[in-house]
């Protein structure tokens, strides 16, 4: 008898031909790697050692996943994709060779009030019509002389900004942005950056001198259409066991609140991944797993250790087989879309609990 509980699958053959993809569609941009929050769920220190050969720079979101890279060894450029937080911050970031944005007034200050031990690699942020962070256009140039003027910024300036809208094919709000961008940094540093992966797959126009893939690199698409589709391969395998196959008669429920009631005899299947795994407690009734070369339905609800799939009367499955929550056989997009989740937060969402195992 072997039953595994929920185990992720990570295929560095699967990441570094991603890699290859997105080089091959950009192929004059330099890559700012995303492994912000544990790269995307996929454990972050076997990601960026995997990538660190392959690309120019990681981006990540807070100073202590920099750090993080830094004690795995990393010596690549980081940046910090939403600056610091913190003017106590800045002496971290100098002596660790870590880049950082600035998108504020309240950052800029704090740079130009700091006493550090050397100057750091600043990358202006512009919002262009994302209108979360960054200065306004008309504020660009203003911030620009500032940086060009404080002994704690080294001369090279990078531009970076965000799109909104950009896994949005038919929306012309993405080279609106774009307009805006170009015309603001124009006789400036060619330093720029605005595409992350929605940029990258679909508007080449934006690409510019450096890129920034996050979602794509992992395999997934940006949006609903099937990373495959891109000749993406997905990195993550989202696996567990069966650890039950039970006889169950018709018109009765499974699970907490009895809310499916088996309309016929059949077979159910009890799978050891839950919402404790992260894997999502609010997903419709029927969505699929795969298992032994089929699709399934989940029935009854969600639990926190398990969830019950219907097998179907006469079912060959046995205590131990493997079911794949998503992954080649089962996109994560197509779950994303049933569900109504968004494949980012599927899997970022997975807790510590889910064992990770690296493959080839
Ligand atoms: C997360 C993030 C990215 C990567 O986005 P994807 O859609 O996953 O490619 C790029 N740039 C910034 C500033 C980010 O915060």
């Amino acid at each position: 008898m072997f039953m595994k509980p929920a185990t992720a699958k990570i295929s560095s053959s699967a990441l570094k031909h991603n890699i290859q993809v997105i080089r091959h569609k950009a192929p004059k941009s330099k890559i700012i790697a995303v492994v912000k929050a544990n790269a995307y769920g996929h454990g972050v220190v076997f990601v960026s050692s995997t990538l660190a050969p392959l690309v120019d720079c990681f981006g990540v979101a807070r100073l202590e996943e920099a750090l993080a890279l830094r004690s795995n060894g990393i010596i690549k450029p980081i940046v910090l994709l939403e600056g610091f937080f913190s003017a106590k911050d800045l002496a971290i970031l100098a002596v660790n060779n870590l880049q950082t944005i600035v998108h504020c007034e309240e950052q800029m200050q704090a740079l130009e009030q700091s006493t550090l031990p050397n100057p750091i690699k600043v990358w202006l942020k512009i919002d262009t019509g994302m209108h979360r962070l960054g200065v306004h256009l008309e504020q660009v140039e203003h911030f620009y002389q500032r940086l060009k003027n404080c002994k704690n910024v080294l001369p090279q300036i990078g531009f970076i900004s965000h799109f909104s809208r950009a896994d949005e094919l038919q929306s012309d709000y993405t080279q609106r942005q774009l307009d805006r961008f170009l015309s603001v940094t124009q006789g400036k540093e060619q330093e720029r950056s605005i595409a992350a992966s929605g940029g990258i797959l679909f508007w080449q126009q934006s690409h510019l001198e450096w890129i920034r893939p996050g979602i794509i690199m992992y395999g997934i698409s940006p949006n609903d259409i099937v990373g495959q589709q891109y000749d993406l391969k997905p990195v993550m395998t989202l696996t567990s066991s069966l650890i039950a196959v039970r006889s169950h008669k018709k018109g009765e429920p499974v699970g907490y609140g009895g809310s499916w009631i088996s309309p016929q005899d059949t077979q159910i299947g009890v799978v050891a991944i839950g919402y404790g795994d992260g894997y999502p407690r609010n997903i419709p009734m029927g969505t699929p797993v795969y298992l032994n070369g089929r699709l399934v339905p989940i029935v009854g609800r969600v639990s926190m250790d398990m969830l019950t799939v219907d097998l179907g009367q006469g079912c060959q499955d046995k205590v131990g087989d493997e079911v794949i929550l998503w992954g080649k056989e089962l996109p994560i997009e197509e779950i994303a879309r049933q569900t109504g989740l968004l494949s980012y937060e599927l899997i970022t969402k997975l807790t510590p609990r889910v064992i990770t195992e690296y493959i080839d």
